[in-house]
């Protein structure tokens, strides 16, 4: 049997392409959100796994019945549990003990071995979950650690992909992009796209205000999930980056139970690009065409933020 209405052939290939909705926030510019949390693993980070994995596939890195082991507060885990899922890989994900437990539970449901580790400041910290995720990928044999903080594949997916599609999008009359950093692998592939298009587009990240890069010598855990820049490596570009905002998880927290009663409810680092954007509302004006992106949605985090 024939069906002649289109479907995609497998569900990787429904990863991207994403739509732009508008909001309605009192602030004079026209505000987009870029829908990320449609992507079938629920957020951006679907985007940089299924490039990490397909090209360590293509070099050999990753074979049949191989296995995928990644640190991650959650979304890249996540997407790395339902790829390889799809294509038939294990996958161990270690996560930081401040992730939600919708998170976990998601991981598992994928069928991926989730280790929690306690949160620490100290990457080195044998227990933390970056060290505990190198030593699980050293022990098993066939293991692959994408790892996304030295990955030039994170970063690439999105100036492939989440870049070029908000351009052709906005028809190029975008003025601003607003964003949450983490590996900065989003921030740096948008922004290298987009300022090779016009180099007047602003680039605004949002970081956590406690993170090692935002308080190199005195970091602090905090509390918002998906933002927050611990590592710094090669996937960040500041030459790219216009403004990075400090987000407080009291702020972070407030904004996204707020925007919820308003319709919107998506994840943290989303509720965070929100309230920085209203920070921002005086130096925009009605002639500005502002991106947001809204990296996941709230249903990730209702024991966390929502029901508590
Ligand atoms: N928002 C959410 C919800 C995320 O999971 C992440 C990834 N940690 C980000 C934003 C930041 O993306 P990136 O790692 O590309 O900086």
């Amino acid at each position: 049997m024939t069906i002649t209405t289109p479907y995609y052939p497998t569900l990787l290939k429904r990863i991207g392409n994403t739509p732009l909705a508008r909001l309605e926030f009192d602030i004079k510019p026209t505000i987009l959100a870029k829908l990320e949390y449609l992507n079938p693993g629920g957020s951006i980070k679907d985007r940089p796994a299924l490039f990490m994995v397909e090209q360590a596939e293509h070099d050999g890195r990753l074979k049949p019945g191989g296995t995928i082991v990644e640190a991650s507060s959650g979304n890249q885990g996540i997407a790395l549990a339902m790829i390889g899922a799809i294509k038939g890989y294990q996958v161990i994900i270690t996560v930081p003990d401040r992730t939600s437990f919708e998170k976990i539970a998601t991981l598992q449901a994928y069928g991926a071995k989730v280790y929690v580790c306690p949160d620490t400041d100290d990457l080195e910290d044998p227990d933390g979950y970056h060290a505990k995720a190198k030593e699980i990928c050293k022990k098993t044999p066939g293991a692959f650690m994408p790892n996304q903080y030295y990955n030039v594949q994170n970063v690439k997916a999105h100036y492939t992909t989440t870049g070029p599609e908000i351009w052709e999008q906005t028809q190029g009359k975008l003025t601003h992009v607003f964003l949450g950093m983490g590996s900065c692998g989003t921030i740096s592939g948008i922004g290298r796209y987009l300022k090779e298009q016009n180099p007047a587009i602003k680039i605004i990240g949002v970081d956590a205000a406690t993170s090692k890069r935002s308080c190199p010598d005195n970091p602090k855990a905090y509390k918002t999930e998906g933002i927050g820049v611990d590592v710094i490596s090669d996937t960040l570009d500041m030459s790219v980056i216009d403004d990075i905002v400090l987000m407080k998880d009291e702020d972070a927290f407030a904004t996204t139970r707020k925007i919820a009663k308003q319709g919107y409810l998506v994840g943290l680092s989303s509720g965070s690009v929100v309230h920085a954007i209203l920070g921002y509302a005086d130096k925009l004006s009605a002639d500005d065409i502002v991106v947001a992106i809204f990296a996941d949605s709230g249903r990730a985090y209702l024991s966390k933020v929502f029901n508590v």
